[in-house]
This record gives structure tokens, sequence and C-alpha cells, in this order.
């Protein structure tokens, strides 16, 4: 990169183009001629929201013209100014959204959804699915389609359909353990940390009724005692998914914590990434409570 202010993209990475070049206002161009020269400008985290493993296989599949420099969706703000990929970013994750969403409705189509409700824990009736998240009904059409009286969120609709394509039916083992020490936890922790145990934790520490409404609106159970925690409550994202929030006061110098735990069957049932998924989709519908209604 050798310019401060380059405002347009006009060469997209191509097939084994091997340089990723950009042009800025004044018509300078700039060579990211190597994948380090990409790897220095991505936020670095292996987050693997561009469905890569790491940020520097990443900057290698953007050197090798097989990736996007918009398919990371976590660029810096700077970055995406300097190299103008908001709009291309948004298009590129909305089509590729789209895409798993319609391919996603295909393969649920072509399950028995009468014989899958007792896997499920779910109800069936009318030639629908009706299964519960967070104590509301969400039915599930013969097309693969998601209706419910509730808003069906963009974060509600992809787990609940991998779950009908996933989940193995097995019931909870009332063994809780932490997100990092499920079985393909460990890579997704430090993401799970930052988008969701993090925030529900500064949502608890500044709405103390954070708990009591979570069992009045999403059907939570109390679960004194868990792990020594001062409130605990367990909660259903989908009938075969359990999941438990403790969340322990601060105490003298000791800072508040709070921590998520999950059945140790849960990746049975609903694969990691949908696991995170609705996760995060909560705790972001809980941050906007928080905010609107000054629980
Ligand atoms: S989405 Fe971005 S930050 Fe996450 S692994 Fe991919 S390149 Fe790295």
């Amino acid at each position: 990169m050798r310019s401060a202010r380059p405002e347009e993209r006009t060469e997209a990475t191509t097939p084994n183009a091997g340089i990723v070049s950009l042009k800025d206002e004044t018509g300078k161009m700039i060579h990211l001629e190597n994948a380090m020269e990409i790897f220095k400008i991505l936020p670095r985290t292996n987050c693997r929201d561009c469905r890569v493993p790491t940020c520097l296989a990443f900057a290698a599949a953007v050197f090798k013209g097989e990736k996007k420099l918009e398919n990371c969706p976590h660029l810096e703000k700077d970055v995406l100014r300097m190299f103008n990929v908001q709009n291309a970013q948004s298009r590129t994750l909305e089509r590729e959204e789209e895409r798993a969403l319609k391919q996603l409705k295909r393969e649920v189509a072509n399950v028995d959804h009468a014989s899958a409700a007792e896997r499920l824990g779910a109800g069936f009736s009318g030639g629908m699915l009706t299964i519960k998240c967070l104590g509301k009904d969400f039915r599930v059409d013969s097309q693969g389609n998601v209706i419910s009286d509730v808003h069906v969120h963009g974060w509600i609709t992809v787990p609940i359909l991998t779950y009908v394509l996933s989940c193995s039916g097995k019931p909870a083992s009332g063994n809780w353990v932490p997100f990092r020490e499920l079985k393909n936890g460990a890579s997704w922790a430090p993401l799970f940390g930052r988008r969701c145990e993090t925030p529900l934790k500064q949502v608890a520490d500044t709405h103390t009724d954070l708990f009591e409404h979570m069992i009045q609106v999403f059907n939570a159970k109390p679960a004194p005692n868990a792990f020594d925690s001062d409130i605990a409550v367990v909660l259903h994202p989908l009938p075969r998914l359990p999941m438990l929030i403790c969340y322990w006061k601060p105490d003298g110098s000791m800072e508040s914590s709070l921590n998520v735990f999950f059945d140790d069957t849960a990746e049975e049932n609903l694969v990691i990434d949908s696991i995170y998924r609705i996760t995060a989709g909560l705790v972001i519908m809980f941050e906007k409570i928080a905010i609107t209604h000054d629980l």
C-alpha cells in the first residue's frame, strides 16, 4: 500500500492475477504484491467468518484470486474507506447468504417433516414442523420457509433450518460445558467470547433486570447454585439445545463475570457455527432490548 487516500477500487481480484491492484482518486495504482501485504490489512483474528480457517490463509486466497477482500466482513472502517469496498462487501455477503439460504431450503424440503418431528423435539401438523425457539413458535413448511407470529430474524432462520438437517435427536445429558470445550468450540471460542459473553456481561452489569426478563419473555428457568454463580438461567434457543447462562456479581475487587454453557451433546444437535450464530443473534437482541426498553 503506498497511498493514504485511495478512493476508487477499479480492479477486482481476478483468478490467478497474482497481484491485487487498486487505484486511488489521483489515478495512482496501489499494488498488494504478496499475501503478507494483504495479511497486514486484515483484522488478524482468525475468526473464520470468511469461511477460511485463518486470516493468513484468507490473504493467500485473495492473492491467488480465489477470494476477494470484501469477503472478510471485519475489515476496519478506514481500510474499507481506503479500498472503497463497503458496498461491494455488503452485496457479496448478501448474495452469499441468499445462496446458502436457498440451498438450505432445498435440503430441508427433502426432509420428511412428519418423521423428523420427534428427532427435533418439534410438533407437526398441517404439513408443518413447529419448533420452539426461546419459548416462541417457529413453523417450517414443506419448502423450507420459516414462519412465525414474531419477527423472523436472519440469525434465527439459518440455525433453525440447519437444526432440521443436523439434529441427531440426542437428549441432553445434563453435563454443562463452556463453549470452548465443545468438540469444535476451541477455534471459535475467542470470537464467541468477544461477540457473545462480553457484550452479554455488559448488559447484565448495567441492566439488573436482564435475567428476570429472560425468565418472563423467553421462557427461561432459574438454575440456582449452578457453578456457584449469583444468578443462572437455562434457556432453549432450540428444543434440543439448552443453554445455561451464569452471572457472578462484582465482589470487592473482583469484577463481575458471565459465562455461557452448553450441554455436552450440543454439537450432536447443531453444528458449531450455528450454535455461535444463534447465540450471537440472541445477544444482539438482548442488547437492543436493553437499549430500547431500559429493562
Ligand atoms: S473473516 Fe476476516 S478476520 Fe475473520 S478470518 Fe477471515 S480474514 Fe480473518
